[in-house]
């Protein structure tokens, strides 16, 4: 037995007037239609809303790619395909929304037909997962870099004293002063430079020089275990668009995994290349490896084999290059090492 009603008695305008996805229907010069719940996450009434154009209610970081996609559709009659952008509500409050849209046909014209899904809370959870696993990173490493703070400080007291004993103001003294003490100043910056909140707005960054701090804050750990790491880039400098410090992040979570898999006196070897507008950076250790049915778990929850691991690492590297529009990919060998594969699109001007 069929129990299917059929579709006509269908109220479509009803379906998606009540529909909970916000839908809306624009051209490039002014908005046509919104249902409620589109009303509802902008906190506007109709009448306002059909009064303005769509740019109105988006961040103005969006609005030169709004433009060119919507002429897509209603000039091409093409999809836009879901991207994540920032929208502004009635009261002023920006928020993170994934925006698609598709062309509707109507009497010769070609409107956009818009859908819209406010991601707020999932990127507010995001935000304060990374947050956390950088905090739990600044940790794990501060130990090491407290030892390299007091190394020169001690040494930078004890020329004082000589000083002081004699009035002997050795030239060679002052400059391994002046060494010591630039040596401390760095380490303070990028530390400083590491810990301050998320740079929301993505900027040209050099992957180069973010690898470059980056072994330097692993600097003394690399050490103690007697690790070398071989860095080689073809370029001096390699650019994507993105936030310096969730991708130094991913490199110092990438790079801190690959030394603690790693023995004494073993390499890492890191590198970064473009490619048909592609960045790619290799990360290689000779480490105890992965096995296979791991390599799934990395990444998608708390997975982790070391006793005060968090298994926040990866997840959170995994998604701040999800944002960056980049790939990772993993390749390993149980005893003979892993190598990890990062792609991210090349800095266009
Ligand atoms: P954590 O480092 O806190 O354990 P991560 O998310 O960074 O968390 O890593 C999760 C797990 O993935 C690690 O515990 C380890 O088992 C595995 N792993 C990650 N990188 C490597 C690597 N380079 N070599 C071997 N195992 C790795
Ligand atoms: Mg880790």
């Amino acid at each position: 037995m069929n129990n299917h009603v059929t579709e006509d008695i269908f109220d479509f305008k009803q379906m998606v007037e009540n529909s909970l996805g916000a839908i809306m229907i624009v051209d490039d010069k002014q908005n046509h239609y919104a249902n409620k719940a589109a009303l509802r996450m902008l906190k506007v009434n109709k009448e306002d809303f059909l009064q303005e154009s769509f740019h109105k209610f988006l961040h103005e970081d969006y609005h030169a790619i709004c433009k060119n996609r919507l002429y897509q559709v209603i000039h091409h009659g093409k999809v836009a395909e879901m991207m994540e952008q920032k929208m502004i509500r009635a009261d002023g409050e920006v928020f993170d929304v994934e925006i698609m849209a598709s062309p509707y046909f109507l009497n010769d014209n070609i409107y956009a037909l818009i859908h819209i899904h406010d991601i707020k809370e999932r990127k507010e959870a995001e935000k304060l997962l990374i947050q956390s696993e950088k905090l739990s990173m600044l940790g794990e490493i501060s130990a090491g870099i407290v030892h390299e703070i007091r190394n020169p400080l001690t040494s930078l007291k004890g020329f004082i004293q000589l000083m002081k004993l004699d009035d002997n103001r050795n030239p060679k003294y002052i400059k391994i002063m002046e060494d010591e003490l630039e040596r401390v100043q760095t380490i303070a910056n990028d530390l400083l430079k590491y810990s301050k909140p998320q740079d929301e707005i993505y900027s040209e960054v050099n992957l180069v020089s973010v690898i470059d701090d980056v072994i330097f804050l692993l600097e003394t750990e690399l050490f103690k275990k007697q690790v070398q790491v071989e860095f080689t880039h073809e370029l001096p400098s390699v650019f994507v668009n993105g936030s310096e410090s969730q991708l130094k992040q991913v490199l110092l979570n990438l790079l801190k995994n690959a030394l603690d898999a790693s023995q004494e006196n073993k390499k890492i070897f890191i590198s970064v290349d473009t490619h048909n507008g592609n960045v790619l950076i290799k990360i290689k250790d000779q480490g105890y490896g992965i096995q296979k049915e791991e390599i799934e778990k990395m990444g998608t929850s708390f997975f982790t084999t070391k006793e005060k691991g968090t298994g926040l690492g990866l997840m959170v590297s995994y998604n701040i290059i999800k944002n960056h529009k980049g790939i990772v990919e993993v390749k390993s060998e149980v005893g003979i090492g892993t190598t990890f594969f990062i792609t991210i699109p090349a800095f266009v001007k």
